[in-house]
């Protein structure tokens, strides 16, 4: 139900219609809605309670031993009672069709209604109808004291509730009823203020200006007179109130009630009305309501961004065992320290929000890549896995978890929310922690990044990486000219795995630095162990990542690498796609300028797989056009052929040398022979091998 439309409700409410407009929007969002399905119970007679309920749709019953004594509405209302006698409740009350209910609190009620004077007075008329009339005596304005002891004791509640003052007089303006925070802002005992007037504690109000304040209210031109002014104390010090008078016509005279709204007191109200609007009253966490506004604006500016916006449901599998087990007083401790939790373990900008009973919902506002979205669920299930200790046990938590992101699953918070649900039900079904992405593929793609990651961060940690060698040779002497380093990862469980399978998780997650900064290091230093075993001039080469490429520290890097091992730089050579160099031609020509200087050689690999500028690979300062593997293994081939020649006789033009990656058969090589290449590797030489196996076969082809 929108907004809109319980507005349209409320007004038919008889004590709401005199309230201010601004009141409908404030009751609206502070209180809480709920949904009965037919025939659910509400209460049983003689159950607790302390709320009152507005019908929004559907249809109820209230009934009292089996009689139906009525059946609410739209607009109708119920439960006031015990809002002013906490007694148990009279009635019981079911929902005959699906329905939906505003529930008011006390807080609410006293915030709402009794700082409306005409909501004060509806209240008082329909109690009196409660209390078969013993109301009309009193505000028929006759006796004081007397007639006050006969005033419905349920309505002094109301009044003595009420954070502000409260003054009910007749025409004359004599006091017929005040209430207890008037007195004591007075500074008067309630006898010797029912003693008084009106205008005796209004400043500047003489009994003729009352009056003439009073008679458009009279006259029926306006229902209700709002100003600020001041109330004069028993002392005689004054203070500023803002007044709110209205008028109700019984059978015989007009009666008039007055609120005063200390203004403190009211900003005091106001705010804790906001934070209960807004914030989880257990937790202190946002709501569900502010937890979507602050995911409409997290939306709006990833919208504006071009970026992408997270939403995370968060359903604790065990809580109702904690509760039945442990008690509900564990139960919201526990919960109060999952809030806590979650929070430490994001930023600032995200939102940690408690949106059902054992529900938290979690927004991240820019998440750029799809895979941090996966790292995040798993960082956010990770710690919550740790036990927490409530009240003098170690509690274990499950959690479950279900991701919607903006804009792939939903454009608006409720479609994101809603996916995000479902999600989350499909999560629950597989039992134990796990997350699920509202896209099921993504989830697949997601978690295998995960794995990896994890797993090549362990990998670094304990040294599971390892480099192996493969030759490259003369094509017409058949003698080594160098080595390239290929990582392998000689994984735990999986054995040996070729870089195809793990390169590219490490670039996602940047873990590619560290993994290649490795890689040149250990190269380096196995250059020295060969060379101290009398193996002179080892050239071998290192392919480097685009993101390593980009670092600032490269060239300080590849120094220190080569100083360290305590070798020359003239053995060492670095190998860079072609798609790499040609992204930022421009800061690729200067970087490499700056490793040529070093001494180090330079590969350009995978040469034709990209796009490159002849205008820059006629500037570039590299040694070696290295011709990929595609087109040699397929020079059988008219066009292959062809292309190979043209590289081949490209390279020459810049005067460079060429090597053909991945020479199989004899034919490739005697083909690669008469086309002028230089160099060839490929499995016809050998395939890449394990550092130590590299001394016999140079033995053999150097
Ligand atoms: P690449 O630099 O083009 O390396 C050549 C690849 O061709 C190697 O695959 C090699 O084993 C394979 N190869 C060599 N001869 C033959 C052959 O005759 N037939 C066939 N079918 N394949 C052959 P590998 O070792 O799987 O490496 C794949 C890619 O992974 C490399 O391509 C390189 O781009 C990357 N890589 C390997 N090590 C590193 C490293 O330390 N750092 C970085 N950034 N990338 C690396
Ligand atoms: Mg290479
Ligand atoms: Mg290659």
């Amino acid at each position: 139900m929108v907004n809109a439309e319980i507005f349209d409700i409320l007004k038919k409410v008889d004590f709401l219609k005199f309230l201010p407009e601004s009141v409908l929007p404030e009751l609206t969002n502070s209180c809480q809605r709920i949904k009965l399905s037919p025939n659910q119970v509400l209460f049983n007679e003689g159950d607790d309670g302390d709320f009152m309920f507005i019908v929004l749709s559907g249809e109820l019953s209230v009934y009292k031993n089996k009689k139906e004594i009525d059946r609410p509405t739209p607009g109708g209302y119920f439960g006031e009672m015990a809002l002013v006698n906490s007694k148990p409740r009279s009635a019981t009350v079911k929902a005959l069709v699906a329905s939906e209910l505003l529930v008011v609190n006390k807080e609410q009620f006293q915030s709402h209604f009794a700082s409306s004077p005409a909501a004060l007075m509806a209240l008082m008329q329909t109690l009196s109808n409660h209390s078969r009339g013993n109301l009309d005596a009193a505000a028929k304005g006759h006796g004081k004291l007397q007639d006050r002891e006969n005033l419905n004791a349920l309505f002094r509640r109301v009044l003595d509730d009420a954070a502000n003052e409260i003054y009910i007089y007749d025409e004359s303006l004599d006091f017929m009823e005040v209430n207890r925070r008037s007195c004591d802002n007075l500074g008067y005992g309630e006898e010797e203020l029912l003693g008084l007037s009106y205008a005796d504690v209004a400043k500047g109000m003489c009994r003729e200006k009352l009056e003439e304040l009073l008679a458009p209210l009279k006259s029926g031109e306006l229902a209700m007179i709002q100003r600020d002014g001041f109330h004069i104390r028993k002392d005689g010090s004054e203070y500023p109130v803002e007044m709110r008078i209205q008028m109700m016509q019984t059978e015989t005279d007009p009666i008039f009630a007055t609120v005063a709204l200390d203004h403190t007191e009211r900003k005091k109200m106001q705010e804790k009305i906001r934070v209960m609007a807004l914030y989880d009253s257990l937790t202190g966490l946002p709501n569900r309501n502010l937890a979507i506004d602050r995911l409409d604006l997290a939306t709006a500016r990833a919208l504006r961004n071009g970026d992408k916006s997270a939403v995370f449901l968060l359903g604790m599998d065990n809580f109702k065992t904690v509760n039945d087990s442990l008690g509900r007083k564990v139960g919201d401790k526990l919960l109060q320290a999952i809030g806590k939790r979650l929070v430490e373990t994001l930023r600032r900008e995200d939102t940690v929000a408690r949106v059902g009973e054992e529900e938290f919902m979690i927004i991240i506002p820019s998440i750029n890549k799809e895979s941090r979205t996966a790292r995040l669920a798993q960082k956010l299930l990770d710690g919550l896995s740790a036990p927490f200790g409530v009240g003098g046990h170690e509690i274990y938590v499950r959690f479950s978890m279900g991701i919607s992101v903006f804009p792939s699953d939903g454009l608006d918070s409720q479609t994101l929310f809603a996916n995000a649900d479902a999600a989350l039900h499909r999560a629950k079904e597989k039992g134990k922690s796990a997350f699920e992405n509202y896209d099921p593929s993504m989830l697949a793609r997601a978690s295998r990044q995960l794995t990896l990651e994890g797993g090549m961060r362990k990998a670094l940690e304990r040294g599971e990486f390892r480099l192996h060698y493969q030759p490259k040779v003369d094509i017409h002497t058949g003698k080594i000219d160098g080595l390239e380093a290929l990582i392998r990862w000689e994984h735990p469980k999986d054995g040996l795995m070729a870089p195809g399978l793990f390169i590219p998780a490490a670039e996602e997650s940047r873990l590619i630095v560290p993994m290649g900064e490795w890689a040149l290091n250990e190269a380096c230093r196995q250059i020295k162990i060969w060379s101290d075993m009398g193996i002179p001039d080892v050239n071998v080469a290192v392919n480097l990542s685009g993101l390593q490429f980009a670092q600032d520290n490269l060239v300080d890097t590849v120094s220190k690498a080569v100083s360290d091992a305590g070798i020359s730089t003239k053995n060492l050579e670095l190998e860079l796609t072609e798609s790499i160099l040609m992204e930022n031609s421009q800061k690729a020509i200067a970087r490499l300028a700056e490793l040529n200087d070093l001494g180090v050689k330079i590969s350009i690999d995978d040469f034709g797989t990209g796009y490159s500028s002849l205008m820059y690979l006629k500037i570039m300062p590299f040694h070696t056009l290295k011709i990929d593997r595609t087109f040699v293994n397929d020079v059988a081939r008219k066009t292959d052929a062809e292309i190979t020649k043209a590289i081949i006789s490209l390279a020459q033009i810049l005067d460079k040398k060429t090597v053909a990656e991945g020479v199989e058969t004899v034919d490739q090589q005697n083909f690669l022979r008469r086309a002028g290449c230089d160099l060839i590797q490929g499995y016809l030489i050998s395939k890449p091998l394990p550092a130590e196996d590299i001394p016999s076969l140079l033995k053999k082809l150097l």
